[in-house]
């Protein structure tokens, strides 16, 4: 019997542990270690006076399907709900607010009324936005901040007021230090495809005109976002009803994993020591860097790179007739150059059924995130004074709320900072030097929950596929076939990937001789400083 053992009860955690309930063939017995008293770390729903009020996410984006194929898996198709279809979102300037106009592509127009007739973008702003099909493609390769790409290819407005405000909605993030690479891709692609986006998209929809959908035949329109009836918790609810073979342990810290030969030791906060033939960390990275400090301090130190930012939310609900004017829409972005001190604004009972009593309205205000942590770091009191200060200011909403509710998010959104893809890959090619070691969730693949989903399933499937090939199928292959060498750094031993052998001072010793015979066999070739019984390299490389 194997043992398996899931660090962190999130959504990554959770969606691990189902999966390998599906996907595990060998007899395993699956422990899931979670710090807090309650399972589904970020998602986390109130409900008071019939409304339902999420403190974290509040959906999911129906383009990445795993999160709707989980739902599915779990019964819960009927419970589903999707965002409003054809209520704008607005964006403040100038003391309004203006609609996004309709068919923008992120930052990029793709139907041109819409465009041409938006107050959002001033002439002058739309015109240089049009320019964008005779600026040169960028020459040099890789990845590129949004702000710099926006900037070169549409202009600063079209960044200040589109790009930058709608970034800042969805990852917390400076525009300035987001990577496109990591996040959208695809407009790298179009540039490079097309040397320009909007030539890319008339070739799109000139194709489309060629190729017309029949009358009749035309799919309804479907929702951006989803969630689920009850709110996102009961995703959560529904996975550990599921969970009913495998341990879990709440109110459990893990304050320390190590290696010892094949296995893994993993400390907990009560004292107590488990062991783990395969071991999952769905923790956040910076969490995942202490935990292996002593067990791989390179690979600590890697993860360490991944920056959070802070954030906080206020749920604020008014009666219908006490709004000035009526909600027409899904909510609003604030443009950092309006020095407001709100980043977003979701009409959450707008954008959702179920989600507010009839006669009410639920609003929730979005304060922090990387341009403004300090503010997310206030106690409730303070952060729902300034949310209803903001709203008064931006709605004209002077009545008293119903209910308001303040959550913090303290260093909890990764940042998917420029090189962020190549950041990856070398902590993955790092980690797969220790077979049966997995790291998942948010800080990796993306952020966004089908992301994390997706990214739990992946585990599920590679350790399931571990414990039925007696090869294990995620050991790197030989050195000179796997790892591009890159720059060299201070740390020369890196010419030998990330060799165990080399920080091994908080290695057992009894790890000594498996790794030995293993870097032989794949890695250490026949360098001659690297033999069995020498004492391990210094930071300089040099015994
Ligand atoms: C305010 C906010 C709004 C968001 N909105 C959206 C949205 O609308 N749509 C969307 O798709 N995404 C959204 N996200 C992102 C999404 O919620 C997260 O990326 C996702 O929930 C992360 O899930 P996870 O399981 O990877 O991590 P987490 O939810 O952070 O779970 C990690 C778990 O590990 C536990 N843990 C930590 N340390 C230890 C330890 N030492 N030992 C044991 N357990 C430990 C934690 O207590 C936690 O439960 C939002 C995030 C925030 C903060």
């Amino acid at each position: 019997m194997k043992n398996i053992v899931i660090i962190g009860g999130g959504i990554t955690g959770l969606a691990t542990a189902f999966y390998l309930q599906q996907f595990a063939n060998a007899a395993i017995d699956t422990t899931l270690i979670e710090s807090s008293p309650r399972l589904g770390g970020k998602i986390l729903t109130a409900h008071q006076d019939g409304f339902t009020a999420e403190c974290g996410p509040d959906s999911f984006i129906t383009q990445k399907p795993a999160a709707i194929t989980l739902c599915q898996d779990l019964g819960l198709s009927d419970q589903l709900i999707g965002s409003s279809i054809g209520k704008p979102t607005y964006v403040w300037n100038r003391g309004d607010l203006h609609p996004i106009p309709e068919g923008m592509m992120l930052m990029a127009p793709t139907m041109m009324l819409p465009f041409l007739r938006s107050r959002l973008i001033s002439w002058r702003g739309k015109l240089r936005m049009g320019m964008e099909l005779l600026i040169p493609r960028r020459e040099e390769e890789g990845d590129e901040s949004l702000a710099s790409f926006t900037r070169r290819r549409l202009g600063a407005e079209a960044l200040e007021k589109i790009a930058a405000p709608l970034m800042a909605g969805i990852f917390a993030a400076d525009p300035e230090k987001l990577g496109l690479q990591s996040t959208f891709p695809m407009f790298l692609e179009m540039e490079k495809q097309h040397g320009s986006l909007l030539r890319g998209i008339l070739k799109r929809n000139r194709a489309k005109a060629r190729n017309p959908v029949p009358a009749g035949s035309k799919p309804k329109p479907s929702p951006m976002f989803m969630t689920l009836k009850g709110g996102l918790e009961q995703l959560v609810e529904a996975l550990v009803a599921r969970l009913t073979r495998e341990k879990v342990l709440l109110n459990t810290e893990v304050v320390c994993v190590n290696r010892v030969l094949d296995r893994y030791q993993i400390d907990l906060s009560d004292g107590s020591r488990l062991w783990a033939d395969e071991i999952v960390f769905a923790t956040p990275a910076d969490v995942t860097a202490n935990l292996v400090r002593g067990m791989d301090p390179v690979l600590s130190f890697k993860l360490r790179a991944i920056r959070y930012v802070s954030t906080a939310t206020v749920s604020l609900a008014f009666k219908r007739g006490d709004l000035k004017t009526p909600l027409h829409g899904s909510g609003f972005l604030v443009p950092h150059s309006a020095h407001r001190r709100i980043t977003a604004c979701s009409w959450s009972s707008q954008k959702f059924s179920h989600r507010a009593p009839e006669e009410f309205e639920l609003i929730r205000v979005f304060i922090g995130g990387a341009r403004a942590e300090f503010l997310a770091e206030q106690d409730d009191a303070a952060l729902i004074q300034l949310a209803r200060e903001e709203l008064r200011a931006i709605m004209g909403i002077d009545a008293e709320p119903v209910l308001a509710k303040a959550y913090r998010w303290s260093k909890a959104n990764p940042q998917y900072d420029v090189g962020h893809g190549e950041r990856i890959a070398e902590i993955e090619r790092i980690a797969a030097w220790h077979p049966g070691l997995h790291l998942a969730g948010a800080a990796y693949h993306g952020a966004g929950i089908p992301d994390c989903i997706s990214s739990g399933m992946k585990t599920a499937g590679n350790i399931a596929n571990r414990l039925t090939n007696p090869e294990p199928v995620d050991e790197p292959a030989p050195l000179a076939a796997s790892v591009p060498l890159k720059e060299k750094t201070s740390y020369d031993f890196r010419r030998y990937s990330n060799a165990r052998y080399h920080y091994s001072p908080a290695v057992p010793s009894a790890l000594g001789p498996r790794l030995l015979k293993e870097s032989h066999a794949g890695v250490l070739g026949d360098d001659p400083g690297l033999r069995p019984g020498l004492p391990p390299l210094s930071r300089r490389g040099r015994f």
